[in-house]
């Protein structure tokens, strides 16, 4: 477990009487007034990450987007909600982030150099820098669609835009990006360009994920290629390139020094669809193990082959059988997703006893995870003109609920002392 605690705490008192502190941790730095709240969170290079002000959360994202989050009263009952902040409001909340560090920096005339240093970093991003930072952010990576939740954090490399299927009649994910692998020089230049926009701030990425969607459908050898590029930079094989990145920033760095993992040592995670698993061997999934890969993601929305033809989807439930018990006979993680809701009233009965079969059939253990996504129906997408047309019925919440606790009351783990661990996939959370 990585060592959390701060190495840095310095503590001031405003013009208007509040106590602010500033804590750097070797990940993160917090800002904080009257020992609570207001809080705000910066990436170690200075970036604005996360706040927690007027009973809000808001986590901001890498090209400059703002989620608010927060619990309200509804008929007797606390819901969750959640909005993307409109630019002002966004902006808006930048602005108090940056007064406040404004505020400290000017206070901190006789504190330590490392108070003043990071200060000074922080200072450097108010809101224009921030949007200069996000035109940079687009200008190395395509839109990155989605995670898994507990990938949130990680540092994505895309070595291949889009989805090799783009065709399931319920995803908007990949829309208008035609699938391609980059070659091993695009995919260095792509890392290289990676690692100098976040600098020492991917001290805050505990992982690689491998995007998008279908990374690992490339053939062995364009994969092997591609993955030997991320070894290569811990090894030093490509000039030191990545302590050159991180070094190059160094001197912006707010936090202190943090005891960063170089990127070619951190587990490696990625998507696939299930039909695609079975095109490599279990000897190709244990090479790709050898290279740093963990766990793979596979979206498998349901056990009941009906639907999922309904869906599009590439393979049906033999296959995502198939693609688990490889990549388990590998010795990697998997993580399967399951679609709560999708195909509406019409197909709920058999999406729910087949997923329950599937699932009980996978051999699944510590390890790997169970995620229950609530479908969505994305008005773009050809999904909702088809449901319409065959008098599909979405399920109201409350059924959504009825199928998670179908499905987990009727699963049996494979082995009961070390059963696989359920969670919840809500994509309207991500951010990147
Ligand atoms: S395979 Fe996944 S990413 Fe590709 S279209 Fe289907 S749901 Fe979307």
């Amino acid at each position: 477990m990585s060592d959390d605690r701060p190495r840095l705490r310095w503590e001031t008192t405003l013009p208007d009487g509040r106590l602010a502190s500033l804590l750097a941790r070797p990940n993160a730095l917090n800002l904080l007034l009257d020992g609570e709240q207001p809080s705000f969170t910066f990436d170690p290079l200075g970036r604005l990450h996360g706040a927690f002000y007027e009973g809000r959360n808001y986590r901001r994202s890498l090209d400059n987007r703002v989620l608010a989050k927060w619990t309200a009263s509804e008929d007797g009952q606390k819901r969750r909600q959640r909005r993307w902040l409109r630019q002002d409001e966004a902006r808006r909340l930048v602005q108090v982030a940056h007064e406040l560090v404004c505020q400290m920096a000017a206070a901190a005339g006789a504190a330590p150099p490392a108070v003043q240093a990071a200060l000074a970093s922080l200072a450097r991003w108010d809101w224009d820098g921030l949007e200069r930072d996000r035109q940079r952010f687009q200008q190395i990576y395509t839109p990155v669609g989605i995670l898994p939740p507990d990938q949130y954090l990680a540092l994505v490399l895309q070595a291949t835009h889009g989805c090799s299927h783009n065709a399931c009649t319920f995803c908007t994910f990949y829309q208008g990006t035609p699938f391609r692998i980059k070659t091993p020089e695009q995919f260095r230049q792509h890392m290289a360009d990676v690692l100098d926009f976040f600098g020492p701030a991917a001290a805050m990425r505990q992982s690689i994920f491998l995007a998008d969607a279908n990374a690992l459908v490339a053939p062995m050898p364009r994969l092997l290629a591609l993955l030997k590029v991320v070894r290569d930079w811990s090894r030093g094989a490509e000039g030191g390139a990545h302590a050159g990145a991180a070094g190059r920033r160094s001197e912006d760095a707010a936090a202190p020094a943090a005891s960063m993992t170089a990127p070619g040592d951190l587990p490696l995670f990625a998507f696939i669809d299930a039909f695609h698993v079975e095109r490599k061997s279990v000897a190709d999934w244990q090479e790709l193990r050898a290279h740093g890969l963990a766990r793979v993601y596979i979206g498998m929305e349901s056990g009941h082959d009906p639907l999922l033809r309904w869906l599009n989807k590439p393979g049906d439930a033999a296959d995502v059988l198939d693609a688990t018990t490889t990549l388990k006979a590998a010795g990697l993680q998997a993580s399967v997703i399951i679609l709560l809701g999708a195909g509406g009233d019409r197909y709920a009965h058999g999406h729910v006893r087949d997923t329950v079969a599937l699932l009980n059939a996978m051999p699944l253990g510590r390890g790997d995870l169970i995620y229950f996504s609530d479908f969505v129906v994305h008005a773009d997408a050809p999904y909702a003109a088809l449901a319409a047309a065959a008098g599909i019925e979405p399920r109201p919440p409350a059924a959504l609920r009825a199928q998670e606790l179908a499905i987990r009351a009727a699963f049996v783990a494979q082995d009961a002392q070390q059963p696989p661990q359920f969670a919840r996939y809500d994509i309207g959370e991500f951010v990147y």
